[in-house]
């Protein structure tokens, strides 16, 4: 305990700043530096240090280097990181409040853990709907207070993340939003989970470096989101790189999702997607399912009817299974 606090004041006191990783055995005490070099040797010979472990990763806390082992953390009942899965599903919109409540109890019946839905919308074109905005908020914490489920949402501004926390137990970073550093810096600081997701044509490493901007706040609660990259290829709306799962596992340990709705665009490739991802390592997963998507005002093409996301549910326990992992 006191070997602890000595290394941490010693680090302040030297202008670095200090993220502590604490174990069941031992404590990691990140140093992220000042551009000064640390004095290795005098860290080294300090009373209760084992072990003084450059990390060369342009992400630091990002890394295993950092951190060998996983990053388990609570989600409501439930948990992502661990032996078991997180399923996060709903639609892409929230559409009306008789909308998301169906899509809320439909997919809960089907077996997902999180709740799924956009109030505020980035839409790539200005004239499409861009979501119900608070309106839409009011309606996700309507449908978690029926079903439990806890919320996640896309929140694409700075000043609206206060806001955006007041109703949801997840924010979402979107793939547009990857590289919006003011962004990242705000949803650091908020200290609420996020999952981020990969932008469309981001390198693993930015990626892992947009991380770094909202563990550097001291909000360790942060989700990765493969979501398909731009290719040449364009029969199918991204190509779905299956790589980035175990490479981003590999390089990190945070929790790992797929996205097989954006990463295929079409509703047919999804399960096989989502299988796939499962099979690669992946952590959880967030499908988009619409109770009527020939009707949705966002993304109905690729998204499951409750019933197919049920039968994909079962499917993938099978393959959780198979891999050692488990979907509650
Ligand atoms: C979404 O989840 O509906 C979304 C807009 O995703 P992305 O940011 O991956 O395009
Ligand atoms: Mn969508």
């Amino acid at each position: 305990m006191r070997e602890k606090s000595t290394v941490i004041a010693w680090a302040e006191d030297a202008g670095y700043q200090v993220h502590l990783s604490e174990g069941e055995e031992k404590t990691i005490v990140g140093i992220v530096g000042n551009g000064r070099p640390l004095n290795k040797d005098q860290a080294a010979r300090m009373p209760g240090v084992e072990r003084v472990v450059p990390v060369l990763k342009p992400f630091k806390i990002a890394s295993r280097e950092f951190n060998p082992e996983d990053t388990v953390f609570p989600l409501g009942p439930h948990s992502v990181g661990g032996k078991e899965l997180v399923l996060m599903a709903g639609p892409c919109s929230v559409e009306s409040r008789s909308q998301i409540l169906e899509t809320a109890h439909a997919v809960k019946e089907a077996g997902a853990h999180i709740l799924r839905g956009g109030a505020f919308k980035p839409r790539s074109s200005p004239y499409s709907f861009q979501g119900l905005g608070e309106e839409g908020l009011k309606y996700l914490a309507e449908a978690r207070e029926e079903t439990g489920l806890p919320v996640i949402t896309e929140v694409m501004e700075p000043a609206l993340v206060p806001l955006v926390c007041e109703y949801a137990d997840i924010l979402q970073i979107g793939a547009r939003n990857m590289q919006n550093y003011a962004l990242l810096h705000a949803v650091g600081r908020s200290q609420h989970p996020v999952l981020l997701k990969r932008g469309m044509s981001s390198l693993i490493e930015e990626w892992l470096m947009s991380a770094e901007y909202i563990l550097s706040h001291g909000n360790n609660r942060v989700m990765l989101c493969e979501r398909g990259i731009r290719t040449f290829e364009t029969y199918t709306r991204n190509t779905f790189d299956i790589n980035a799962i175990p490479v981003a596992k590999h390089l990190s340990h945070l929790p790992v999702i797929a996205d097989p709705s954006h990463a295929t665009g079409k509703w047919e490739y999804v399960a096989a997607a989502a299988k796939a991802s499962v099979a690669a390592g992946a952590d959880g997963l967030i499908i988009e399912v619409h109770p009527h998507p020939a009707e949705a005002l966002s993304d109905g093409l690729q998204s499951l009817k409750p019933k197919r996301f049920a039968q994909l549910v079962q499917e993938m326990k099978a393959i959780a299974r198979a891999v050692g992992r488990e979907i509650e």
